[in-house]
């Protein structure tokens, strides 16, 4: 394998594609590339030219999990978000883009079953053990989406801009069908490289997990309050960060025998951040 690293975003772009891979702080893909869940024959270190650091309301995506954690300008629901995930070792070395496009924690698929989100014909968590998956959107895969961080971005409309276009983080996200196994649109070798992120008058996030720190959320509440009112997203509930209007819609969930307790953890998850920006 092959380590290449550009000097310019138009060497990254030339080199990105055909078998090749972005890589960031590395603690998501040298993993995946370890167990052969993914493969390259080239690794395109992305550092030295993605955007890194906070300008305004303007967050590079190299910018680390730390650096947003400790940035006081960076919204309460974002840096929270970011304060709750993984361990302190992980949040200085892995980066808010790479968190965006981290891939299910789902053993199945860690455990590389040909299951439907590999392009198989069934997800094998329904029938077996699925204490942490989602109980939205999980017709077809189950998986709960780990990022603590997407579902903050979410809460504030934030938008991403890469190389090749801008999008809010709402459409960055998608759910896998029988055509298309991905959970996220983005193009082969498109690089994110900055999030502009709204500032709310009130944010917060919210997180059950197994451990009292660095757990993946069973349940994490992102809200933000704007003049038009307050808006949610979960994560961990289902196979994308989920949007919700309000605790009602947790009515409509269709939880699996294992995932239903997620249903009764949200509430007063959903309760707690809502009194604490209203
Ligand atoms: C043990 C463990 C616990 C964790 N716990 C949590 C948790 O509780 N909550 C949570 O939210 N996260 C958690 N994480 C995830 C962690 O935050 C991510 O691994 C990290 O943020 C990924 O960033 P990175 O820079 O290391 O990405 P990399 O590993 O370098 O890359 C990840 C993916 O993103 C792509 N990529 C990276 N940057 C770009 C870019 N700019 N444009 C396009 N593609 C890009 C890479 O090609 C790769 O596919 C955990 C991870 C581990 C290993
Ligand atoms: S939940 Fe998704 S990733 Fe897990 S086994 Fe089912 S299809 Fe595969």
């Amino acid at each position: 394998m092959r380590l290449v690293q550009p000097e310019s975003l138009e060497a990254a772009e030339a080199a990105l594609g055909n078998g090749s891979r972005a890589l960031a702080g590395g603690t998501e893909l040298v993993p995946l590339l370890r167990s052969r869940l993914v493969e390259a024959d080239t690794l395109v270190d992305v550092r030295g030219v993605v955007p890194r650091g906070v300008n305004g309301t303007t967050i590079g995506a190299g910018t680390t999990l730390a650096e947003l954690e400790s940035d006081a300008e960076i919204p309460a629901a974002l840096r929270e978000a970011c304060t709750l995930a993984a361990s302190p070792q992980l949040r200085s070395m892995g980066t808010i883009g790479g968190n965006l496009l981290q891939a299910t924690r789902c053993w199945y698929w860690r455990l590389n079953y040909p299951c439907f989100l590999h392009g198989g014909s069934e997800c094998h968590a329904r029938e077996g053990a699925h204490r942490e998956h989602a109980i939205f959107g999980n017709e077809d895969c189950a998986s709960a989406h780990p990022s603590d961080p997407a579902a903050a971005l979410l809460a504030l409309g934030a938008t991403l801009r890469t190389d090749r276009r801008e999008l809010p983080v709402a459409d960055l996200y998608r759910l896998p069908t029988e055509d298309d196994r991905d959970v996220t649109s983005l193009q082969p070798g498109e690089l994110i490289l900055e999030l502009e992120v709204p500032r709310p008058e009130a944010s917060t996030y919210v997180k059950a997990m197994d451990r009292a720190r660095w757990a993946f959320p069973l349940v994490g509440v992102a809200a933000a309050r704007f003049a038009d009112g307050v808006r949610l997203a979960l994560a961990g509930v289902a196979p994308i960060p989920w949007r919700i209007e309000s605790e009602a819609d947790l009515d409509q969930a269709t939880p699996l025998p294992g995932t239903a307790y997620k249903v009764e953890l949200a509430r007063p998850l959903i309760r707690r951040a809502l009194q604490a920006v209203t």
